[in-house]
Protein backbone atom coordinates (compact mmCIF):
# COMPACT_ATOMS: atom_id res chain seq x y z
CA UNK A 1 0.00 0.00 0.00
CA UNK A 2 2.32 2.99 1.23
CA UNK A 3 4.28 1.74 -2.15
CA UNK A 4 1.72 2.58 -4.24
CA UNK A 5 0.75 5.95 -2.77
CA UNK A 6 4.82 6.86 -3.21
CA UNK A 7 4.07 5.72 -6.74
CA UNK A 8 1.17 8.16 -7.36
CA UNK A 9 2.76 10.99 -5.94
CA UNK A 10 5.17 10.64 -8.00
CA UNK A 11 3.22 10.90 -10.97
CA UNK A 12 1.50 13.96 -9.42
CA UNK A 13 4.47 15.48 -9.54
CA UNK A 14 5.80 14.83 -12.87
CA UNK A 15 2.33 15.91 -14.17
CA UNK A 16 2.90 19.62 -12.31
CA UNK A 17 6.38 19.78 -13.90
CA UNK A 18 4.60 19.38 -17.39
CA UNK A 19 0.92 20.73 -16.93
CA UNK A 20 2.21 24.01 -15.10
CA UNK A 21 5.97 24.65 -15.39
CA UNK A 22 6.78 24.39 -18.82
CA UNK A 23 3.87 26.46 -20.40
CA UNK A 24 5.06 29.06 -17.36
CA UNK A 25 8.31 29.10 -18.50
CA UNK A 26 7.47 29.09 -22.33
CA UNK A 27 5.45 32.23 -20.99
CA UNK A 28 8.49 33.90 -19.32
CA UNK A 29 10.40 33.38 -22.73
CA UNK A 30 7.61 35.03 -25.08
CA UNK A 31 6.47 37.98 -22.36
CA UNK A 32 10.39 39.25 -22.26
CA UNK A 33 10.65 38.90 -25.97
CA UNK A 34 7.59 41.26 -26.75
CA UNK A 35 8.14 43.48 -24.05
CA UNK A 36 12.18 43.52 -24.31
CA UNK A 37 13.75 42.31 -27.75
CA UNK A 38 10.90 42.86 -30.03
CA UNK A 39 10.93 46.58 -30.44
CA UNK A 40 14.35 46.36 -29.15
CA UNK A 41 15.29 44.92 -32.59
CA UNK A 42 12.98 46.58 -34.68
CA UNK A 43 14.04 50.52 -33.37
CA UNK A 44 17.83 49.07 -34.33
CA UNK A 45 16.73 48.20 -37.70
CA UNK A 46 14.97 51.40 -38.09
CA UNK A 47 18.11 53.24 -37.19
CA UNK A 48 17.87 53.96 -33.35
CA UNK A 49 21.02 54.04 -31.33
CA UNK A 50 21.37 52.21 -28.06
CA UNK A 51 21.21 55.43 -26.40
CA UNK A 52 18.23 56.36 -28.38
CA UNK A 53 15.98 53.37 -27.37
CA UNK A 54 17.35 53.60 -23.73
CA UNK A 55 15.58 56.67 -23.48
CA UNK A 56 12.56 55.50 -25.55
CA UNK A 57 12.34 52.58 -22.57
CA UNK A 58 12.74 54.97 -20.34
CA UNK A 59 9.82 57.50 -21.27
CA UNK A 60 6.99 54.54 -22.56
CA UNK A 61 5.38 52.46 -20.30
CA UNK A 62 5.59 48.64 -20.65
CA UNK A 63 1.96 48.48 -22.88
CA UNK A 64 3.09 51.60 -24.62
CA UNK A 65 6.38 49.77 -25.70
CA UNK A 66 4.09 46.64 -26.62
CA UNK A 67 2.68 48.78 -29.13
CA UNK A 68 5.02 49.32 -31.68
CA UNK A 69 5.41 46.27 -33.06
CA UNK A 70 1.48 47.00 -34.66
CA UNK A 71 3.24 50.28 -36.36
CA UNK A 72 5.61 50.57 -39.52
CA UNK A 73 7.12 54.03 -39.51
CA UNK A 74 8.78 54.73 -36.20
CA UNK A 75 11.58 56.65 -37.24
CA UNK A 76 9.91 60.06 -35.42
CA UNK A 77 9.28 58.53 -31.82
CA UNK A 78 11.68 60.71 -30.54
CA UNK A 79 11.03 63.31 -31.83
CA UNK A 80 7.75 62.89 -30.83
CA UNK A 81 8.35 62.23 -26.93
CA UNK A 82 10.28 65.53 -26.88
CA UNK A 83 7.27 67.64 -28.99
CA UNK A 84 5.33 70.39 -26.92
CA UNK A 85 1.93 69.08 -26.08
CA UNK A 86 2.92 65.72 -26.09
CA UNK A 87 0.87 63.33 -23.66
CA UNK A 88 1.83 59.56 -22.64
CA UNK A 89 -2.40 59.04 -22.67
CA UNK A 90 -2.52 59.67 -26.34
CA UNK A 91 0.38 57.72 -27.75
CA UNK A 92 -1.21 55.03 -29.38
CA UNK A 93 -3.84 57.70 -30.97
CA UNK A 94 -0.59 59.55 -32.20
CA UNK A 95 0.83 56.58 -33.80
CA UNK A 96 -2.81 55.91 -35.73
CA UNK A 97 -2.44 59.39 -36.87
CA UNK A 98 0.66 59.12 -38.67
CA UNK A 99 0.58 55.89 -39.84
CA UNK A 100 -2.58 56.78 -41.60
CA UNK A 101 -0.71 60.10 -42.99
CA UNK A 102 -0.52 60.28 -46.69
CA UNK A 103 1.46 63.68 -46.68
CA UNK A 104 3.95 65.41 -44.62
CA UNK A 105 3.18 66.43 -41.29
CA UNK A 106 4.70 68.32 -38.67
CA UNK A 107 4.68 66.69 -35.83
CA UNK A 108 3.65 69.78 -33.42
CA UNK A 109 0.58 69.71 -35.94
CA UNK A 110 -0.23 65.99 -35.17
CA UNK A 111 0.34 66.41 -31.48
CA UNK A 112 -1.77 69.57 -31.53
CA UNK A 113 -4.54 67.80 -33.60
CA UNK A 114 -4.77 64.58 -31.54
CA UNK A 115 -4.47 66.06 -28.42
CA UNK A 116 -7.72 68.73 -29.39
CA UNK A 117 -9.65 64.97 -30.59
CA UNK A 118 -10.08 66.51 -33.79
CA UNK A 119 -11.08 63.69 -36.73
CA UNK A 120 -10.78 65.42 -39.49
CA UNK A 121 -8.01 63.87 -42.13
CA UNK A 122 -4.94 65.61 -42.12
CA UNK A 123 -4.68 69.10 -43.75
CA UNK A 124 -2.27 71.58 -44.57
CA UNK A 125 -6.02 73.95 -44.52
CA UNK A 126 -7.03 71.57 -41.20
CA UNK A 127 -3.81 72.99 -39.59
CA UNK A 128 -4.04 76.13 -40.67
CA UNK A 129 -7.57 76.76 -38.96
CA UNK A 130 -6.89 75.14 -36.16
CA UNK A 131 -3.86 77.01 -34.93
CA UNK A 132 -5.67 80.10 -36.60
CA UNK A 133 -5.83 82.90 -33.28
CA UNK A 134 -9.26 83.39 -33.82
CA UNK A 135 -10.14 79.09 -33.92
CA UNK A 136 -12.98 78.32 -32.00
CA UNK A 137 -13.24 74.74 -31.10
CA UNK A 138 -16.86 74.74 -31.51
CA UNK A 139 -17.18 75.78 -34.63
CA UNK A 140 -14.67 73.41 -36.38
CA UNK A 141 -17.46 71.45 -38.47
CA UNK A 142 -18.65 75.32 -39.86
CA UNK A 143 -15.53 75.78 -40.84
CA UNK A 144 -14.67 72.76 -42.83
CA UNK A 145 -18.19 73.01 -44.34
CA UNK A 146 -17.53 76.45 -45.51
CA UNK A 147 -16.73 76.94 -48.89
CA UNK A 148 -13.64 79.01 -49.22
CA UNK A 149 -9.80 78.17 -49.44
CA UNK A 150 -8.46 81.46 -47.51
CA UNK A 151 -8.47 80.20 -43.63
CA UNK A 152 -8.51 83.88 -42.65
CA UNK A 153 -11.71 84.75 -44.60
CA UNK A 154 -13.00 80.87 -43.50
CA UNK A 155 -12.32 82.02 -39.67
CA UNK A 156 -13.30 85.44 -40.00
CA UNK A 157 -16.74 84.95 -42.15
CA UNK A 158 -17.83 81.39 -39.57
CA UNK A 159 -17.26 83.67 -36.67
CA UNK A 160 -19.40 86.20 -37.85
CA UNK A 161 -21.60 83.78 -38.58
CA UNK A 162 -21.70 84.61 -42.49
CA UNK A 163 -22.03 80.73 -43.19
CA UNK A 164 -26.14 81.68 -42.41
CA UNK A 165 -27.98 84.07 -43.92
CA UNK A 166 -28.72 87.04 -42.16
CA UNK A 167 -32.22 87.32 -39.90
CA UNK A 168 -31.96 83.21 -39.82
CA UNK A 169 -30.41 81.44 -36.99
CA UNK A 170 -31.72 84.63 -34.63
CA UNK A 171 -30.62 83.99 -31.01
CA UNK A 172 -31.83 85.96 -28.16
CA UNK A 173 -28.82 88.14 -27.28
CA UNK A 174 -26.93 87.31 -24.30
CA UNK A 175 -27.44 90.42 -21.92
CA UNK A 176 -25.11 89.39 -18.89
CA UNK A 177 -22.18 90.18 -21.44
CA UNK A 178 -23.44 93.88 -20.39
CA UNK A 179 -21.63 96.72 -22.00
CA UNK A 180 -20.21 93.75 -24.87
CA UNK A 181 -23.65 92.33 -25.48
CA UNK A 182 -24.30 91.58 -29.10
CA UNK A 183 -27.19 92.80 -31.48
CA UNK A 184 -26.92 92.33 -35.02
CA UNK A 185 -28.92 90.66 -37.40
CA UNK A 186 -28.24 87.07 -35.76
CA UNK A 187 -28.83 88.29 -32.29
CA UNK A 188 -31.79 90.53 -31.03
CA UNK A 189 -33.26 92.35 -27.65
CA UNK A 190 -36.55 91.41 -26.15
CA UNK A 191 -38.93 94.06 -26.57
CA UNK A 192 -38.88 96.07 -23.57
CA UNK A 193 -34.70 95.15 -23.40
CA UNK A 194 -32.22 98.44 -22.71
CA UNK A 195 -28.78 97.82 -20.76
CA UNK A 196 -28.71 99.57 -17.17
CA UNK A 197 -29.81 102.99 -16.63
CA UNK A 198 -30.76 105.43 -19.21
CA UNK A 199 -30.44 109.37 -18.76
CA UNK A 200 -31.30 112.36 -20.64
CA UNK A 201 -28.59 113.81 -22.22
CA UNK A 202 -27.90 117.44 -21.08
CA UNK A 203 -28.11 119.93 -24.50
CA UNK A 204 -24.62 120.57 -24.40
CA UNK A 205 -23.97 117.34 -26.07
CA UNK A 206 -27.20 117.07 -28.31
CA UNK A 207 -28.24 117.68 -31.33
CA UNK A 208 -32.13 117.18 -30.40
CA UNK A 209 -33.78 117.76 -27.10
CA UNK A 210 -33.98 114.85 -24.46
CA UNK A 211 -32.19 111.99 -26.40
CA UNK A 212 -31.30 109.15 -24.15
CA UNK A 213 -28.33 107.42 -23.63
CA UNK A 214 -26.49 104.50 -21.34
CA UNK A 215 -25.30 106.17 -18.40
CA UNK A 216 -22.01 104.68 -18.41
CA UNK A 217 -21.61 105.25 -22.18
CA UNK A 218 -22.80 108.81 -21.45
CA UNK A 219 -20.02 109.47 -19.37
CA UNK A 220 -17.39 108.29 -22.05
CA UNK A 221 -18.97 110.41 -24.75
CA UNK A 222 -19.49 113.64 -22.77
CA UNK A 223 -15.75 112.57 -21.59
CA UNK A 224 -15.09 112.74 -25.34
CA UNK A 225 -17.00 115.70 -26.59
CA UNK A 226 -15.28 118.10 -23.92
CA UNK A 227 -11.72 116.62 -25.12
CA UNK A 228 -12.61 117.51 -28.68
CA UNK A 229 -14.29 120.49 -27.98
CA UNK A 230 -10.76 121.24 -26.57
CA UNK A 231 -8.86 120.92 -29.72
CA UNK A 232 -11.64 122.52 -31.75
CA UNK A 233 -13.98 119.94 -33.26
CA UNK A 234 -17.90 120.22 -32.20
CA UNK A 235 -19.35 116.84 -31.66
CA UNK A 236 -22.65 115.77 -30.89
CA UNK A 237 -25.98 113.50 -30.55
CA UNK A 238 -27.74 112.92 -33.30
CA UNK A 239 -29.47 109.80 -32.34
CA UNK A 240 -29.28 107.89 -28.95
CA UNK A 241 -31.32 104.88 -27.49
CA UNK A 242 -34.70 103.98 -29.30
CA UNK A 243 -36.97 101.98 -28.38
CA UNK A 244 -38.41 99.02 -30.18
CA UNK A 245 -41.60 100.44 -31.18
CA UNK A 246 -39.60 103.66 -32.47
CA UNK A 247 -37.15 100.98 -34.45
CA UNK A 248 -40.48 99.30 -35.50
CA UNK A 249 -41.86 102.33 -37.23
CA UNK A 250 -38.76 103.64 -38.58
CA UNK A 251 -38.15 100.06 -40.41
CA UNK A 252 -41.57 99.88 -41.14
CA UNK A 253 -41.69 103.44 -42.83
CA UNK A 254 -38.25 102.63 -44.87
CA UNK A 255 -39.19 99.59 -46.10
CA UNK A 256 -42.42 101.26 -47.32
CA UNK A 257 -40.93 103.74 -49.37
CA UNK A 258 -37.65 102.35 -50.01
CA UNK A 259 -38.37 98.05 -49.71
CA UNK A 260 -37.04 95.57 -48.02
CA UNK A 261 -33.42 95.40 -49.49
CA UNK A 262 -32.72 99.06 -48.84
CA UNK A 263 -34.60 99.42 -45.34
CA UNK A 264 -32.86 95.99 -44.28
CA UNK A 265 -28.85 97.33 -45.42
CA UNK A 266 -29.92 101.01 -43.89
CA UNK A 267 -31.55 99.94 -40.85
CA UNK A 268 -32.28 97.51 -38.13
CA UNK A 269 -35.32 95.06 -38.28
CA UNK A 270 -36.99 96.13 -34.41
CA UNK A 271 -35.50 94.39 -31.65
CA UNK A 272 -32.01 94.05 -33.90
CA UNK A 273 -31.34 97.64 -33.30
CA UNK A 274 -27.90 98.24 -31.77
CA UNK A 275 -29.95 101.88 -30.32
CA UNK A 276 -32.25 99.49 -28.13
CA UNK A 277 -28.90 98.78 -26.20
CA UNK A 278 -28.89 102.25 -25.53
CA UNK A 279 -25.11 101.66 -25.78
CA UNK A 280 -24.73 102.92 -29.50
CA UNK A 281 -25.08 106.52 -30.68
CA UNK A 282 -25.33 108.52 -34.33
CA UNK A 283 -22.87 111.19 -34.09
CA UNK A 284 -22.92 114.69 -36.11
CA UNK A 285 -21.22 118.04 -35.55
CA UNK A 286 -22.93 120.76 -33.88
CA UNK A 287 -26.08 121.95 -34.96
CA UNK A 288 -25.59 119.56 -38.06
CA UNK A 289 -28.56 116.74 -38.44
CA UNK A 290 -27.76 115.13 -42.08
CA UNK A 291 -25.76 112.18 -40.45
CA UNK A 292 -23.96 112.13 -44.39
CA UNK A 293 -22.67 115.21 -44.02
CA UNK A 294 -20.51 113.51 -40.61
CA UNK A 295 -18.45 112.08 -43.26
CA UNK A 296 -16.50 115.25 -45.21
CA UNK A 297 -16.55 117.35 -41.52
CA UNK A 298 -13.00 117.78 -39.77
CA UNK A 299 -14.64 116.31 -37.10
CA UNK A 300 -15.17 112.83 -38.96
CA UNK A 301 -10.97 111.57 -38.97
CA UNK A 302 -10.83 113.35 -35.30
CA UNK A 303 -13.84 110.81 -34.54
CA UNK A 304 -11.96 108.17 -36.09
CA UNK A 305 -8.58 108.30 -34.65
CA UNK A 306 -9.73 108.79 -31.04
CA UNK A 307 -12.58 107.22 -30.09
CA UNK A 308 -11.77 104.10 -29.01
CA UNK A 309 -9.65 106.09 -26.09
CA UNK A 310 -12.76 106.72 -25.02
CA UNK A 311 -14.55 103.33 -25.25
CA UNK A 312 -16.55 103.61 -28.52
CA UNK A 313 -15.72 101.41 -31.99
CA UNK A 314 -17.19 102.41 -35.19
CA UNK A 315 -19.82 99.65 -35.13
CA UNK A 316 -20.19 99.54 -39.18
CA UNK A 317 -16.90 100.27 -41.27
CA UNK A 318 -16.55 100.91 -44.80
CA UNK A 319 -14.76 97.53 -45.40
CA UNK A 320 -16.79 95.08 -43.30
CA UNK A 321 -20.44 95.47 -44.63
CA UNK A 322 -20.20 92.22 -45.59
CA UNK A 323 -19.80 91.10 -42.31
CA UNK A 324 -21.92 93.65 -40.38
CA UNK A 325 -24.38 93.57 -43.08
CA UNK A 326 -25.15 97.65 -42.63
CA UNK A 327 -24.17 99.88 -44.95
CA UNK A 328 -20.80 101.87 -44.13
CA UNK A 329 -22.08 104.00 -41.25
CA UNK A 330 -19.47 106.43 -40.48
CA UNK A 331 -21.54 108.14 -37.65
CA UNK A 332 -22.71 105.21 -36.26
CA UNK A 333 -20.37 104.61 -32.71
CA UNK A 334 -21.41 101.57 -29.87
CA UNK A 335 -19.96 101.80 -26.75
CA UNK A 336 -18.00 98.80 -25.48
CA UNK A 337 -15.52 100.69 -22.81
CA UNK A 338 -11.70 101.63 -23.37
CA UNK A 339 -10.40 98.07 -23.71
CA UNK A 340 -11.90 96.25 -25.78
CA UNK A 341 -12.20 99.52 -28.19
CA UNK A 342 -8.79 100.00 -28.50
CA UNK A 343 -7.97 96.25 -28.77
CA UNK A 344 -10.70 96.26 -31.95
CA UNK A 345 -9.31 99.67 -33.26
CA UNK A 346 -5.77 98.36 -33.40
CA UNK A 347 -6.92 94.85 -34.59
CA UNK A 348 -8.90 96.18 -37.42
CA UNK A 349 -11.50 93.43 -36.25
CA UNK A 350 -15.58 93.87 -35.87
CA UNK A 351 -17.50 93.65 -32.97
CA UNK A 352 -18.77 90.53 -34.15
CA UNK A 353 -15.36 88.96 -34.25
CA UNK A 354 -14.58 90.27 -31.24
CA UNK A 355 -17.43 88.82 -29.55
CA UNK A 356 -17.13 85.43 -31.03
CA UNK A 357 -13.92 84.74 -29.91
CA UNK A 358 -13.65 86.49 -26.68
CA UNK A 359 -17.11 86.93 -25.37
CA UNK A 360 -19.48 84.62 -26.35
CA UNK A 361 -18.32 81.66 -24.81
CA UNK A 362 -16.04 83.25 -21.71
ZN1 LIG B 1 -27.00 104.26 -35.80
Amino acid sequence: MPRRRKKKYKIRWGRFLTVLLVPLLLLSVLFFHFTGDAFQDKLTDIGYTKEEITYLKKNLSVENLNLLKEYEHLSYLEDLLKTDGYKEENFSSYLTYIENLKEDYDLANVVYLVNENISYPYSLKLVQIVQHPYFIRERLDRYMAYQEEDVNTIITNVNSNLDYEFYTHMMPSDTSKETLLIVNKFYYLEKDYHYGELVTMEKAYDNKNGSKLNQTAYEAFKKLVDDAEKEGYHIRNNSAYRSYETQNNLYNDYKNSNGLTWADKWSARPGHSEHQTGLALDVGVKDEYVLGKFETSKEFPWMKENAHRYGFILRYPKEKQYITGYGYEPWHYRYVGVDVATYIYEHDITFEEYYAYFVENK
